[in-house]
């Protein structure tokens, strides 16, 4: 059987403490005004949108704010980087992540990528500091869209011309841990399973009515029973 697995990051693979100092900080640099993303639910969210978000909230109107992703994304990424090196942020694999996502690697059934708000510069330090970067394809990412229901469909496309291979979105599995995850898997026709790692406890993914809802990735067994059998 062959199956795509499509891993959000932020709350479902890591989990990272005092990452708003470097966001915060690369939003000073580039657009030249304080921001704070503590000042919106990020969860969820696409990167451009939380931004856009973050000005809103504080009544600020940017300027050429399309013109400045790529340079909020460098300055993002050397800011995250330093931030991680000094120890200022942390950001570490959630239990069960590494060896889940070894195990599905090594198998080679299933395909294992990512969807992510994050830009594509971000997600990948993210993802290098985890210690997970080597196992996920290229993925889709808020640099690619600032719609998260765009995301889906462009990680496929990118794994299928990867692979020569094709898949159907019903053989797609996003997983996330907000309703934003869910409401991208369904308005491509694809499965989702929620994970309870991020802020939504479980009793409220479990309203959403995915086709399957863990407390964590910790079982890797029974992870992997769940994937293969939705
Ligand atoms: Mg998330």
């Amino acid at each position: 059987m062959k199956r795509l697995l499509l891993f959000d990051i932020d709350g479902t693979l890591t989990r990272s403490h005092n990452g708003h100092i470097p966001f915060n900080e690369a939003i000073l640099k580039t657009f030249g005004v304080p921001g704070d993303i503590r000042s919106v639910i990020a969860d969820g969210n696409t990167d451009p949108l939380i931004i856009a978000d973050i000005f809103a909230t504080a009544n600020l109107s940017i300027e050429d704010i399309d013109d400045k992703w790529e340079e909020f994304a460098r300055n993002l990424r050397e800011s995250y980087s330093r931030a991680i090196k000094s120890g200022i942020t942390t950001l570490r694999a959630l239990p069960g992540a590494v060896e889940l996502l070894r195990k599905l690697t090594s198998g080679g059934i299933l395909g294992c990528s990512v969807v992510t708000g994050n830009l594509e510069a971000m997600a990948q330090v993210k993802l290098e500091a985890a210690g997970l970067y080597s196992y996920l394809c290229r993925g889709a990412y808020g640099s690619d869209s600032p719609r998260r229901a765009d995301l889906p469909a462009i990680a496929k496309q990118r794994w299928e011309a990867a692979t020569n291979l094709t898949i159907y979105p019903d053989d797609c599995i996003v997983i996330g841990d907000t309703p934003k995850d869910f409401e991208a898997a369904r308005h491509n026709g694809m499965k989702c399973i929620l994970i309870a790692t991020g802020r939504y406890p479980v009793q409220e993914l479990l309203c959403l009515k995915a086709d399957a809802c863990l407390t964590d990735l910790t079982d890797t067994e029974a992870v992997i029973q769940t994937l293969l059998k939705i």
